[in-house]
C-alpha cells in the first residue's frame, strides 16, 4: 500500500500556481502576498523620543538646564540642544540636534524656570533613525500569509494595494442516500450532512473560494451530473463519502467516466484509507471518506497544503515537538494513525475519541499526532510531532 509521504508527495508535485491580483490592503487580509515588498522610508522616520522627558546632552546630567523649546509628536524642533539646555519632549516626539539622550521627566525636578536630573544615570531613551527598517529594506516576501501584524507592516510601508494570488475556486459535494441538510430534522435511518459545511469552513480558512455543490444520491446518474458540474465551475471538487469499496460506493468509477485520472485511491492512513486523488488537465479532485474525523483529518493533512501552495504559500505546516503527558496504545502497526490531541501544561495528551464518526473530539484538540506506520502505540515521556491545528 501506498505510504502517506509517498501520497502526499504525488498530491503536491500537481501544485499549480494561481493568478496574481492587486488587492487593497484590508483585502490583503488573509491572502498569500505574491511580490516582495520593501520599505519607501526608514522605521524610525527620524531620531525619535522613547519617553516623556527632557532632551539633553549626557554630558550635562549633573547641571540645572533652560528649557529651550517643547517638541509635541509631529512637531519639528526649533532648536539645537547645546550646552545647559534641553528641550521638553513628548514620547514620539523628534529629538532634537545636539541631544544625545532623553530623560524620564519622574527623574526631574523644575526649579525658577530650570530643570534638574534627580537621578544618577540614564538610558539614551532614543529609537534611532532607520534601526528597525532602512529605505529598500525588504519588510515582507513573497510567499507570506499576510495577517494582523502583516498589515502594519503594509501600512508602514505604503504598500496599499499588494500584489496577491488569486484566491482559487474549490467545489464541494457529499454523497449518500442518508444525509439531510442542517436545517432539517432526520427521520430515521438518516444523519445530518456535517461534512459538506466542514470543509465549507475549512476552505474559507485557507483564503480560497469554498462554492457548495449540494448533496448527491447515491446513484451513478445524480453523481456523474453534479460532479461535471462541480468540476465545470472549480480549479479542486472535493467530494466525501462514496469512495470507499460499498456497493453504492460511485465516486471512482464516475470519476473515470468524466475523463478524471485517477493518481491514487488509498494510502496507509488512519483514519481515512480510502482517499482519491485525480486530475484531469489543470483540475483536481479529492475524494475523501465519509465519516467526518477521517475527512476533517485528511484536508488538514493534505488538501490544506495543496490549496496553500496552489496560492504560492511558503510556509510548511507548523509541527512541535513536546513530551507524551500519558502513553497512547495502538492497535495495529501497519498505517500511520493521526490522533487528536491537545497540550496541556507543557505535555501531548490524547482527547477522548472513539473514532472517525465521533466529530466532537477536534472540537477539543488543538493538534494531530502522528504515530507511524509500524508503531505500537507511545510511552509516556516520549517526545511526539504534533501538528498544530
Ligand atoms: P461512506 O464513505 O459514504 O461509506 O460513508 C461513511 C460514513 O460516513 C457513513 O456512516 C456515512 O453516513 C457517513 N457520512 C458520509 N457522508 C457524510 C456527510 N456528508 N456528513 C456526515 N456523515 C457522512
Ligand atoms: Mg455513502
Amino acid at each position: 500500500m501506498l505510504s502517506f509521504e509517498e501520497a502526499y508527495t504525488i498530491v503536491m508535485n500537481h501544485v499549480r500556481l494561481s493568478g496574481i491580483e492587486h488587492v487593497s490592503m484590508m483585502d490583503s487580509l488573509g491572502r498569500i502576498l505574491a511580490e516582495d515588498i520593501q520599505s519607501d522610508v526608514d522605521m524610525p522616520p527620524f531620531d525619535k523620543s522613547a519617553v516623556d522627558g527632557f532632551a539633553c546632552r549626557m554630558a550635562d546630567l549633573g547641571k540645572d538646564l533652560e528649557v529651550a523649546e517643547t517638541i509635541p509628536a509631529g512637531k519639528t524642533p526649533e532648536h539645537s540642544i547645546s550646552e545647559g539646555t534641553c528641550a521638553r519632549i513628548m514620547t514620539g516626539a523628534m529629538v532634537p540636534e545636539g541631544a544625545d539622550c532623553v530623560i524620564m521627566v519622574e527623574d526631574t525636578i523644575r526649579e525658577n524656570e530650570m530643570i534638574r536630573f534627580t537621578k544618577k544615570e540614564t538610558a539614551r531613551n532614543i529609537c534611532y533613525k532607520g534601526e528597525d527598517v532602512k529605505g529598500g529594506d525588504m519588510v515582507l516576501t513573497a510567499g507570506t500569509m499576510i495577517g494582523p501584524p502583516h498589515i502594519a507592516v503594509l501600512a508602514a510601508a505604503g504598500a496599499v494595494s499588494p500584489k496577491v494570488h488569486t484566491r482559487i475556486q474549490v467545489g464541494i459535494l457529499s454523497t449518500g442516500d442518508e444525509l439531510v441538510e442542517p436545517d432539517h430534522i432526520p427521520s430515521p435511518s438518516k444523519i445530518r450532512n456535517t461534512n459538506a459545511w466542514q470543509l465549507m469552513a475549512q476552505v474559507s480558512s485557507t483564503g480560497a473560494n469554498p462554492n457548495y455543490g449540494g448533496i448527491a444520491f447515491d446513484t451513478e446518474s445524480a453523481l456523474s451530473a453534479m460532479l461535471a458540474d462541480s468540476l465545470d465551475r472549480n480549479d479542486v471538487v472535493l467530494v466525501t463519502g462514496g469512495v470507499s469499496i460499498g456497493d453504492f460506493d460511485y465516486v471512482p468509477k464516475v470519476l473515470e467516466r468524466l475523463d478524471v485520472e485517477i493518481l491514487f485511491k488509498s494510502f496507509a492512513i488512519r483514519p481515512g484509507r480510502p482517499t482519491i486523488f485525480g486530475k484531469r488537465g489543470n483540475q483536481f479532485v479529492f475524494g475523501l471518506p465519509g465519516n467526518p474525523v477521517s475527512s476533517f483529518v485528511l484536508f488538514e493533512v493534505m488538501v490544506r497544503p495543496f490549496i496553500l501552495k496552489m496560492m504560492g504559500c511558503s510556509a510548511e505546516p507548523l509541527i512541535i515537538r513536546l513530551p507524551l503527558g500519558a502513553s497512547i496504545p495502538k492497535r495495529r502497526s501497519d498505517r500511520k494513525s493521526l490522533i487528536p490531541v491537545r497540550i496541556e501544561n507543557g505535555v501531548v495528551l490524547p482527547v477522548e475519541y472513539h473514532g472517525s464518526a465521533h466529530i466532537n473530539a477536534y472540537t477539543r484538540a488543538q493538534g494531530i499526532l502522528a504515530i507511524e506506520t509500524g508503531s505500537n502505540g507511545m510511552e509516556k515521556g516520549e517526545i511526539a510531532d504534533v501538528r498544530l491545528l
